[in-house]
């Protein structure tokens, strides 16, 4: 994995500052549980990835919400987070492209946010699960460009499950300063480690040929173009591009409003009864009012779907 961001970012990380643990998701339990404690605060973007606030409540970490705005394409702003600091801030949770709303952060306010973590020494716990996937002429911008001034707070976390559609295998990494790779180390070898078959075969994915991940690309480009189309033209549904990953986060207010659904829940489990399509209510990250629907399926599947949940609505 240091292989990986020396080619990609030419910057030099050694063993001592890798960890390879079950998936992100236990990458990012992991650092919970050996950065922060009872009263520490982390400043979390929203809508939030569901496992964010609840990783941080287990060990007694207050997350300290930080909003970002659907007019702006829900981009993570330095200035918003300055807002929300005080003494006890101890971290910032930084995740492009975003679950659930696909929103791209641009390079120079990537740097912004850089300079406030320096300015208030503050850690960037950077998720940057869905890098390859970006959309329009975005450019995806890692912390690891700005390592040169910032390596000391920057912490990578990374996965093979969505490159390279390996979920199931668990394999998720970070890579950050070494003091806290060995406490985490420390931690791990207490708990679980991930199956040396599937270190090998990720290892395999990451620094072997990636035509495959273009190929990907390409399909998510136009699963994408067709979601987003087919959502707007649902009525009182409203549903922006997303700039990254492979998820829409279509406003369902205006539909809520005329028909007696009260929020993002309801309207998912109504169009789960009523359909057969599972959504999942924007509650869930943060953000009522909307839903996100993932299309890191089959087109087929999509194009099933939406006609369902047009079918649904309109009955409604
Ligand atoms: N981070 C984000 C933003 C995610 O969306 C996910 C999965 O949905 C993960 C981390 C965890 O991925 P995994 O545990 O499969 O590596």
């Amino acid at each position: 994995m240091a292989l990986k961001y020396k080619n990609q970012y030419n910057v030099n990380y050694s063993p001592q500052e890798v960890v390879i643990s079950c998936g992100a998701k236990h990458t990012l339990f992991n650092l919970a549980f050996v950065l922060f404690e009872e009263g520490d605060e982390v400043l979390l973007p929203v809508p939030y990835w569901v496992t964010f606030p609840e990783q941080l409540k287990m060990v007694g970490a207050t997350p300290v919400e930080v909003d970002t705005h659907e007019n702006d394409h829900f981009i993570l702003r330095a200035s918003a987070l300055r807002e929300k600091i005080t003494p006890r801030t101890k971290a910032i949770i930084v995740n492009t492209p975003n679950n659930p709303t696909g929103a791209v952060i641009p390079p120079e306010e990537v740097e912004r946010i850089v300079d406030l973590a320096l300015a208030h020494n503050l850690f960037i716990i950077f998720d940057e699960c869905y890098e390859y996937f970006v959309f329009d002429g975005n450019e995806h911008a890692s912390l690891a460009r700005f390592a040169s001034k910032a390596r000391h707070l920057s912490i990578l976390v990374n996965t093979a499950s969505k490159t390279y559609a390996m979920t199931g295998w668990r394999i998720g990494y970070l890579v950050a300063p070494q003091e806290i790779v060995k406490a985490i180390n420390d931690l791990q070898s207490h708990s679980a480690n991930p199956a040396s078959i599937s270190q090998k075969a990720a290892v395999e994915s990451i620094l072997g040929a990636q035509d495959s991940v273009k190929i990907m690309i390409s399909e998510y480009e136009k699963r994408r173009k067709f979601v987003v189309k087919r959502l707007n033209s649902i009525n009182g549904l409203t549903c922006s591009s997303p700039g990254g990953a492979f998820y829409a986060f279509p406003n369902v207010t205006r539909f809520l409003k005329g028909s007696g659904v009260t929020d993002s829940l309801e309207f998912s489990r109504v169009l789960l009864r009523q359909a057969g399509v599972a959504v999942v209510p924007g509650s869930a990250f943060g953000k009522d009012g909307h839903v996100r629907i993932s299309f890191a399926t089959s087109m087929e599947n999509l194009e099933k779907g939406l006609d369902r949940m047009e079918k649904a609505l309109a009955q409604i």
